[in-house]
């Protein structure tokens, strides 16, 4: 643990010194979602973690370039290179223009993002807005040798590339394991090898989402987005690519290929991959019943669910582990990590109260140079928050007076702490959307009291005012003997 922000680089399978190539800039590039379903669980974590990421970034004082895609055309099923498109398939059954499914999901994934306190990326690009990008890309990788065309559709030839360059390098895979591991060839197949991956293809009569293309009336393969759009926003060399570890094979890998193949060198420098979420120990999956959409766990509606959690629980569980370590989601851990939120953001609303002290008794820097430490060492959030957990000790502890601070120590902590939990780690207090429709009520039942009150002292006029004004509003008002009783319209 130094100074420095050290992040473990999964290409070289160590920690590295964070050093952009034009400091003060950064640029980071992290595979976005396809937008073809609601966002689940799954979504949340690469969210979390590289929100996450670019907050610390900044805070170091770097000036990052977030670019993070929104894949809406050429990811297969199975993401293979053979099947439908999931959002072509998503809008054939409910019988919707491809592009309403992709906005429709890009619209719930911004809300999720909003909720979960998730930052926008600087730049959010589609794949169905850069085929131009693509095209140009497969016909580099053409030009030199490392594609070949069959029948309209352009593969990547990973054989041709294996002869100069390393394919695996990133998942650790190689030839000869794909070789050994990949299914042989149905017939039906144009490729050469199973391992080799379509970079065009050509579109069959039924597929609907179909460009120009100098090969053939067809579309992108899957991968090939994001090294062109990586490379279109943030230059042929960038700092850091992320996405989760899902993604590492084929996509990743393919990725590296792509971009060594058309420049003759890697466009990433650094590769950070977090780990994935199992449910109850097992990985999730739609055929397993454990694929829990985020609108599921705000709401409390799914069967596996023991109550409804707030985003920032979500987000909090998320923080409390290291972004490299799985994690598990249980009723009893999500249950667990609300408590430790509702904790923290006790110890906030406390701080700024507390009775100053002539001496203090403790050394508030410790917060600050601990988080940054943690922080500093791979991002580790677990380590982070439990800085924070021992000096949400220390403020109550204070609070009971057990232990001083001064005034300006009192206002240093508070500034630190909101800083890191704020700020940093995005934790904020999101009861406020539910106290907003208690305020609601609260202001209703306020005017009812009071036009109790005046029917008490005879003034009728005042109280049939307030019964009139609030049933133009759409608040019905009937008398009982209790008081009142109210409703909405
Ligand atoms: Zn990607």
């Amino acid at each position: 643990m130094g100074t420095t922000l050290q992040l473990y680089n999964t290409l070289s399978r160590k920690k590295e010194n964070f050093e952009p190539l034009n400091p003060p800039h950064a640029g980071m590039y992290v595979c976005g979602p396809t937008v073809y379903g609601d966002p689940h669980l799954g979504h949340a974590r690469p969210a979390v973690t590289f929100d996450l990421l670019f907050r610390y970034l900044a805070h170091l004082g770097y000036r990052v370039r977030y670019v993070r895609n929104i894949t809406d055309v050429g990811h297969l099923e199975n993401d293979a290179d053979a099947g439908e498109d999931k959002i072509a398939k998503k809008a054939r059954l409910e019988q919707l223009e491809p592009m309403e499914i992709a906005q429709r999901y890009t619209n719930s994934y911004h809300d999720a993002m909003r909720r979960l306190n998730v930052l926008p990326p600087s730049i959010e690009p589609r794949a169905s807005g850069h085929i131009m990008e693509q095209i140009a890309l497969v016909r580099e990788i053409l030009k030199r040798g490392f594609a070949y065309e069959v029948n309209g559709s352009i593969y990547f030839d990973v054989e041709a590339y294996s002869k100069k360059y390393t394919y695996g390098k990133l998942s650790g895979r190689t030839l000869s394991d794909l070789m050994a591991n990949t299914r042989a060839l149905d017939g039906q197949d144009d490729k050469r090898n199973p391992f080799d991956f379509a970079l065009w293809k050509k579109a069959s009569p039924e597929h609907i989402m179909r460009w120009e293309s100098p090969w053939s009336v067809g579309f992108p393969g899957w991968h090939l987005e994001c090294s062109a759009m990586s490379t279109k926003y943030l230059g042929e060399t960038f700092d850091i690519h992320g996405g989760g570890l899902d993604l590492m094979f084929p996509h990743h890998e393919c990725e590296i290929a792509q971009s060594v193949a058309a420049c003759g060198h890697d466009a990433a420098r650094m590769w950070v991959h977090n780990n994935m979420i199992t449910i109850n120990g097992q990985k999730m999956g739609k055929s397993l019943g454990n694929f829990i959409t985020l609108e599921e766990l705000f709401t409390g509606t799914h069967r596996l669910l023991t109550q409804a959690y707030s985003p920032m629980a979500v987000r909090f569980f998320i923080l409390q582990a290291h972004y490299r370590s799985t994690l598990d989601f249980s009723n009893e851990a999500l249950q667990a990590a609300e408590k430790g939120l509702q904790r923290l953001l006790a110890a906030k609303k406390t701080l700024p109260h507390l009775k100053p002290a002539d001496k203090s008794t403790l050394d508030v820097s410790s917060l600050a140079a601990g988080c940054r430490a943690a922080l500093n060492d791979d991002l580790n959030t677990a380590v982070a928050l439990a800085v924070i957990a021992e000096w949400i000790k220390n403020i109550n502890a204070v609070k009971a007076g057990t232990d001083a601070l001064t005034a300006a120590d009192i206002e240093q902590l508070n500034a630190d702490f909101t800083l890191i939990t704020s700020d940093i780690l995005g934790i904020k207090d999101d009861s406020q959307a539910t106290d907003q429709k208690n305020l609601s009520a609260d202001l209703i039942n306020l005017l009812l009291n009071l036009r109790q009150q005046a029917k008490s002292s005879k003034d009728f006029a005042t109280s049939d005012k307030i019964r009139n004004e609030l049933a133009a509003l759409g608040v019905t008002v009937k008398d009982s003997k209790e008081g009142f009783e109210w409703s909405l319209r």
